[in-house]
């Protein structure tokens, strides 16, 4: 089932978008947990890592290579950041189409 970020995929909602290329998107997350917090996705729908399957190899190593890239981007690369991305209900994910967190621009507390 699609989520609310299908809808910022399709331009349906707005959103701070600060990348985007053939398969993936980044965009401001709208309740910021550090000065700087993007959420970079793909333009696929996959619920979440535990929902990727061999055929997803390419495009999560390529997520990560692009993650690093709006790091760049973003001008963080040197200073330092943090990607997570969380599965399911413990982890707390609230939406199901897989994306990866990029906190940064502070020093960050240490992780739960
Ligand atoms: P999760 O908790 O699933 O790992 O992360 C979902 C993130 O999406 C949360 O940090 C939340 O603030 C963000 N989010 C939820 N709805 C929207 C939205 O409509 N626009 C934007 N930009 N971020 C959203």
């Amino acid at each position: 089932m699609s989520t609310i970020f299908k809808k910022i995929i399709d331009k349906e909602i707005p959103a701070k978008i600060v990348y985007e290329d053939e398969e993936f998107l980044a965009f401001e997350d709208i309740a910021p947990a550090a000065k700087i917090h993007v959420l970079v996705i793909p333009r696929k729908e996959i619920k979440n890592l535990d929902n990727a399957t061999d055929e997803d190899i390419i495009l999560l190593g390529k997520l990560q290579l692009t993650i690093a890239k709006i790091a760049r981007l973003l001008g963080v690369n040197e200073s330092g950041y943090r990607v997570v991305t969380n599965i399911n209900a413990d982890a707390g994910q609230t939406v199901f189409h897989i994306h990866y967190h990029i906190l940064a621009g502070e020093k960050l507390g240490v992780m739960a």
